[in-house]
């Protein structure tokens, strides 16, 4: 049999994806990833990577990490039964979208939104519908409502807030939508800790709301691929059935609880993000020929007329932002993610000098 044909044998619903993809680049200011700019503290690394060296690798982590659920059932305000921890919220997103959706059970999205989700659907052979944002990208509760009052019993993924617009869904505005949908309702919180409010207190009201959350921004962890959600224990437990036995590594495991330990760093920083973000964005729209939109991430999405020029021109002083111009509703648009000052002021210089101003 011919590779061609091999192929052939895929799903049509995955071949038919376009993979997610990023190009690895080397530069020296990186702002094209939403990661956090500061690196945890070395004293902290060798008291976990001390924990590594003991701790025997032939064995399997914890069946259930369960300190480490406590730990996060403390900070979310929920139970620990409530919790489930997994591989980046992506995975946490994949196991939903498995157990939930469905044939009769399509995933609405509010798009522009975060790709994966699209990807993890398509790949399941979901059917998909999206609702837009309005044209300053406010979630659009009016239409949002309409598409689920034809479909009850779809799953309803809300990302507040948005990546990569940056805009939040109020608490009213959630709660029109729990009160009116009869299906589940995912919000995904990434960037949570930086702005928007907290939806985690609507679980004890809704038990059809599940909310995702992640080390990889706030708490300055992308590598070590983390990430948790929570729901009721009753859901929970029949969501467990389909994740993937061991899927937290001792390694993450640990560190986790050692991250948990430390949220004063993990406050003062992101303080300190939301505070540039501010300055960042003050300084984007004094220019006139940036349109920047109010974010509540660590990152600012801006509109320019001359998208391409722009990018080129930050990439020759190597500093790399992201493109999103081909999402629905962004042409034109980058996102740049919050960097330390020093970084920002990098940014500012290169698009000051980009536009002739000055920064
Ligand atoms: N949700 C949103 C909105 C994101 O932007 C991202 C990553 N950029 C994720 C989830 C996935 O995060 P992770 O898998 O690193 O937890």
């Amino acid at each position: 049999m011919n590779v061609d044909a091999t192929l052939e044998l895929i799903n049509p619903s995955v071949r038919s994806l376009k993979a997610y993809h990023l190009n690895p680049q080397d530069v020296e200011v990186k702002l094209n990833q939403n990661e956090n700019p500061f690196d945890w503290p070395p004293e902290i690394k060798h008291e976990v990577a001390a924990f590594c060296e003991s701790r025997p690798w032939n064995r399997y982590p914890d069946f259930i990490p369960a300190a480490l659920k406590q730990a996060l059932a403390d900070y979310a305000g929920v139970q620990p039964d409530a919790i489930m921890v997994g591989n980046g919220s992506n995975e946490m997103l994949l196991v939903l979208l498995l157990a939930l959706t469905g044939p009769d059970r399509p995933l609405i999205t509010c798009q522009p939104t975060f790709t994966v989700y699209r990807l993890i659907a398509a790949g399941l052979g979901r059917d998909q519908e999206p609702v837009y944002l309005t044209p300053d990208f406010r979630f659009d509760t009016d239409a949002l409502r309409e598409a689920l009052g034809r479909k009850p019993r779809a799953v309803v993924m809300l990302c507040s807030p948005n990546n990569p617009t940056g805009s939040v869904l109020s608490e009213e505005q959630l709660r029109a939508i729990l009160d009116f949908h009869q299906g589940f309702c995912i919000v995904d919180q990434a960037y949570v800790e930086f702005g928007g409010f907290n939806a985690m207190p609507l679980l004890a009201e809704y038990p059809n709301l599940v909310v995702t959350r992640t080390f990889s921004k706030a708490f300055a962890a992308a590598g070590l691929r983390l990430g948790y959600m929570a729901g009721r224990a009753e859901v929970m437990a029949e969501i467990n059935k389909v994740k993937l036995p061991y899927n937290i590594n001792f390694f993450s495991d640990h560190v986790a609880n050692v991250l948990l330990s430390h949220r004063d760093i993990i406050g003062q920083r992101v303080s300190h993000i939301v505070r540039e973000r501010e300055r960042v964005y003050a300084f984007l729209s004094s220019l006139g020929r940036v349109r920047a939109y109010e974010s509540n991430a660590n990152f600012i999405l801006i509109r320019v007329e001359d998208k391409d020029a722009l990018f080129a021109a930050l990439g020759r002083s190597q500093i790399l932002v992201r493109d999103v111009s081909a999402y629905p509703m962004l042409q034109n648009c980058l996102r740049i993610s919050i960097g330390t000052a020093e970084e920002n002021d990098r940014l500012m210089k290169g698009i000051a000098r980009h536009y002739g101003a000055s920064a």
